[in-house]
């Protein structure tokens, strides 16, 4: 099967990573289409994956825009929906990835006469959309997707709560390579050495910088915790989030943090660096969909806590592989961290069994057979 994927990104975020699991497989009857040039496209390429930048010009709309933004962008539509229906022919469906790749797709399925798929990495909530994005992506999910496939329990809730099709939809959870998460004990140690982490509790966060992330809430964790506790923050601001990033680094000047809470920008050694942490913190204020990086800590072996909401609860079974804690809630942090520092022993068990079980339920090659079972049915009934 010829499998045309949508992204309108050009930037690596959780959806990108995982819809490059997904496009693997598929070779060259694979083709991702972007509607922004940028650092996925690299991605892409690196894992011989065909790419094509099908935008010239950026997209305006954003999560939050009113109908009139969103009406106002058709028209600077077009030429990609002219590129896209001209493409979509000599595939057999249409995998939207995001919001505006359905859009497009959406459109594209109609005229190419092609099945169209939408993948949903997000909470379609006020929290994170305005109201005018909702209704246009359940309605046209609604409309023309045949299939959508929901990355948590929380992302297809709230997808039917904002009027979707039940049977449209079904969950699939993100695939992970359980290999890529091992590092050697050698190499841990010569992170930690050239990172500085000896005699540290080190805490990960690993996201984009974004306010709903909540990296102001480890900051604040961490000042309240013995002075051996120090916080690497992993990752950039992906879309703009730069006033944030301001506000971050003047938290950490306040609270005189200087020398215990580090920025390392994006980094691609993500396994490395979560293996090399005693702790990884997930700190969400709102929901989050789905959670890469906790499943992403558990198969590092690292222990990990997460904020309780959203996608999150469905990974962590509190006490077992995990800790989960009120999300805002810096207070609560500083308690797990106290409880990682003491109670070694246990941490090491519960982050030990969280390894399997990871390793088993979120297996790549699993999940890509799921979804790969669940497209043929889509391109056998679209062709029967
Ligand atoms: N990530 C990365 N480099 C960074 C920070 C994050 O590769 O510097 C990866 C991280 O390992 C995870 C993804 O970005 O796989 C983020 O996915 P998640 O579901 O946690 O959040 P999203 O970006 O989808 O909101």
């Amino acid at each position: 099967m010829k499998i045309l994927f949508l992204d309108q990104s050009g930037k690596p975020g959780g959806a990108e990573l995982c819809l490059m699991d997904i496009a693997k497989p598929y070779g060259d009857n694979a083709l991702v289409g972007l509607f922004a040039d940028g650092d996925f496209k690299n991605l892409l390429q690196q894992q011989q994956i065909p790419v094509e930048v099908l935008a010239t010009q950026s997209i305006q709309v954003r999560k939050q825009s009113s109908l009139l933004q969103a009406l106002g962008s058709v028209g600077q539509l077009t030429p990609l929906i002219n590129k896209v229906i001209q493409r979509a022919r000599k595939y057999d469906l249409i995998y939207a990835n995001t919001q505006k790749a359905l859009v497009v797709g959406a459109i594209a399925s109609f005229f190419a006469r092609r099945p169209l798929v939408y993948h949903l990495h997000d909470i379609l909530s006020s929290e994170h959309f305005s109201k005018t994005n909702l209704r246009v992506a359940v309605t046209l999910a609604n409309r023309f997707a045949s299939l959508v496939i929901a990355n948590s329990q929380a992302s297809k809730k709230a997808f039917l709560q904002a009027g979707g099709q039940p049977e449209l939809i079904e969950v699939v959870y993100n695939g992970f390579e359980p290999k890529k998460y091992q590092t050697s004990e050698e190499d841990i140690r010569q992170l930690q050495q050239e990172l500085g982490f000896k005699d540290k509790f080190v805490v990960g966060h690993f996201s984009r910088l974004a306010p709903w992330k909540g990296q102001h809430i480890l900051i604040s964790a961490i000042a309240k915790s013995p002075p051996q506790v120090t916080a690497i923050l992993v990752g950039d601001a992906l879309f703009g989030e730069q006033d944030y990033v301001q506000e971050l680094h003047q938290q950490v000047a306040e609270l005189g943090l200087e020398n215990r809470v580090r920025f390392l920008g994006f980094r691609s050694d993500i396994p490395q660096l979560m293996s090399a942490c005693n702790l990884v913190a997930h700190t969400s204020t709102a929901p989050e969909p789905f959670g890469r990086v906790i499943v992403e800590a558990m198969l590092c072996g690292t222990p990990v806590v997460a904020a309780k909401a959203g996608g999150a609860i469905e990974l962590v079974e509190p006490g077992i592989n995990g800790f989960l804690v009120t999300p805002g809630e810096p207070q609560e942090l500083t308690e797990i961290i106290n409880i990682c520092l003491q109670e070694t022993e246990k941490t090491v068990t519960m982050a030990n069994h969280a390894r399997t079980t990871a390793s088993q339920n979120f297996d790549v090659t699993t999940i890509n057979q799921q979804i790969s079972q669940l497209l043929k049915t889509v391109d056998l009934l679209h062709k029967s």
